[in-house]
């Protein structure tokens, strides 16, 4: 566990890539595996449910029994502290030998596993002998996984480049890997792949029912031209929904259905699972498509579908706000990827397994090659009250590329012909405290853009004004959740702008400004310190 303070400690990206990839030489791949996973805080990848089950009292209880202290004290010292991590460091004076990963990954598991009567008290036992063995500075990171707030300041790009680098022999291969995880998105049996097979294993991957696949992107056109160069012949128009887009696995009974972001979102639409149970005739296949809160044959708005994004009260919301799936895709079927067929091929298979029922439909198109055909398609979706189309390349090479964002796929919005100034999609990285009326919550909020190439998010926007009232509460709480003790890594502030909490870079906001301009004080497209865009 000693990795995990050296990694704490650095704050350049190249020394956090070659600490990991050091790391990783030296590990069995099984260990390479388990490293991965609790390198981002948790004990598998990213698509499985996992709880651990372990709330601030329970952690509370661990800490006291660990270190014999008694609650009350571990709770004056919480208080102060805000962060458990940091009491149950504070609080164990002991000094033994170092743990390792594979002991810590051991425990989380069974403190997952555990379920039933009395498993409150097991669950605690179990951290609480972990904690108890473990020097002081692991037990803040072992309690932070348990609460799931490790935040090394690194994501899974980090990793993959690290692998890489292990791996490969070169960092050049980060590209590669990246590929390989879009098919494969458990980080941990990649890692492990790699360790054993190095680079002859990133051709081997395949769709797996189970294991979502990042899912493929549109690029934008602004205009009617922009079309007419990307699409010379036949094309395909889709109607656009403005929901939120699922992966559907079906393996008989078992269904599931992933987010954008690859997490299962199964158990918030247990309407959606029952309905697409009713209408697929194939045992086993992969959908793609978009769910919309939907009822009696009208779209509703995508704020009321955000209320579906719940833990609790789901019975409830499945009354009050139905929904239904738009399926445009298939991507595996019964054995078998459907990624390198045509997208005519993977429309026709679709068509030739789903029953259309009141929630499950197939998304509406038209195909053409004529564009007037295809404008007043566009018409037509925007009268619906559609954010407008995508239209979809017919060639034989149209094939489905995980997480590609290429020119097979075009969107077209209406946002985009109505002379409606640009809108930006910024990352929030840091928050100022607010005064006067906004005392106790935010007052602005620095946001920024990510740079692809550098891997890191540059600042653009000091962004104060033009929140609503009821936005205040929901980003005071993702602001809190998101809130890092100290500047991640991957972040660029310039010293004008330090803000008074590092945001963690998750929570993307639209924003909209009058211009663009230059600035001394922003990072976003700075060259050589100088000016930025703001
Ligand atoms: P971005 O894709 O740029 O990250 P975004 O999430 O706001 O931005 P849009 O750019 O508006 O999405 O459009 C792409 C999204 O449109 C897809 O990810 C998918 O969720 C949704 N979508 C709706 N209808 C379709 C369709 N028929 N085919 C493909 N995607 C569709």
């Amino acid at each position: 566990m000693k990795l995990y303070e050296k990694l704490d400690n650095s704050t350049s990206h190249k020394k956090i890539i070659e600490l990991l990839a050091e790391h990783f030489q030296r590990l069995e791949p099984a260990e390479v595996k388990i490293t991965a996973y609790l390198a981002l805080g948790t004990i598998g990848p990213r698509f499985e449910k996992i709880d651990l089950g372990i709330g601030d009292k329970y952690g509370i209880q661990a800490i006291s029994q660990a270190y014999d202290v008694d609650m009350e004290k571990v709770e004056i010292a919480f208080e102060n502290q805000g962060d458990l991590g940091d009491v149950a460091s504070d609080l164990n004076d002991r000094q033994r030998s170092s743990l390792t990963l594979k002991y810590v990954f051991q425990h989380f598991v069974q403190i997952r596993d555990v379920s039933g009567k009395g498993s409150q008290k097991r669950k605690i036992n179990l951290l609480a002998e972990v904690l108890s063995q473990a020097r002081p500075l692991e037990s803040r990171y072992i309690m932070r996984i348990a609460r799931g707030n490790l935040r090394l300041g690194f994501g899974e790009k980090f990793l993959l480049e690290a692998l890489a680098l292990a791996f490969t022999g070169s960092r050049n291969n980060t590209a590669k890997v990246e590929d390989t995880y879009n098919i494969c998105t458990d980080i941990g049996q990649l890692g492990e792949s790699l360790a054993k097979h190095g680079m002859s294993s990133l051709g081997k991957f395949s769709i797996k029912i189970g294991r979502p696949v990042q899912m493929m992107l549109a690029s934008r056109v602004d205009t009617m031209e922009g079309l007419n160069e990307k699409f010379s012949a036949t094309m395909a128009a889709e109607e656009k929904y403005d929901g939120e887009r699922v992966q559907v696995h079906v393996d008989r009974d078992n269904i599931k259905a992933f987010s954008r972001r690859l997490t299962d979102i199964s158990a918030q639409f247990p309407d959606v699972i029952e309905a697409v149970r009713e209408s697929v005739k194939a045992e086993k296949v992969v959908l793609d498509g978009e769910i919309v809160a939907y009822r009696q044959g009208e779209f509703l708005p995508f704020q009321e579908l955000m209320q579906r994004r719940r833990k609790y009260h789901v019975k409830e919301y499945v009354e009050k706000i139905p929904v239904a799936v738009f399926f445009f895709d298939v991507i595996y079927l019964d054995g078998k990827s459907l990624m390198n067929r045509s997208y005519p091929e993977r429309r026709q298979v679709l068509e030739e397994n789903l029953v259309e029922t009141e929630k499950v439909k197939l998304a509406g198109r038209v195909v053409s090659a004529d564009f007037s055909r295809i404008q007043r398609f566009f018409d037509a979706c925007v009268e619906k009250g559609m954010e407008g189309i995508i239209i979809k390349s017919v060639k034989a090479k149209s094939t489905y590329r995980p997480g590609k964002r290429g020119w097979l796929w075009v969107k077209w919005k209406k946002e985009y012909i109505e002379d409606v100034r640009e809108t930006f999609d910024l990352v929030i990285v840091g928050s100022y405290h607010g005064k006067g009326r906004r005392k106790g919550s935010f007052g602005a909020l620095l946001c920024a853009v990510l740079n692809k190439s550098e891997k890191r998010y540059e600042t653009l926007a000091k962004v104060g004004t033009g929140f609503k009232d009821e936005d205040f509460a929901e980003i005071n709480d993702l602001l809190e959740k998101y809130a890092v003790e100290k500047q991640p890594v991957n972040i660029l502030v310039d010293s004008n702008m330090q803000p008074d909490k590092y945001i963690e870079p998750a929570v993307v906001i639209e924003v909209i400004g009058s211009e663009i301009t230059s600035s001394p004080s922003h990072t976003s497209g700075q060259e050589n310190s100088g000016n930025g865009y703001a």
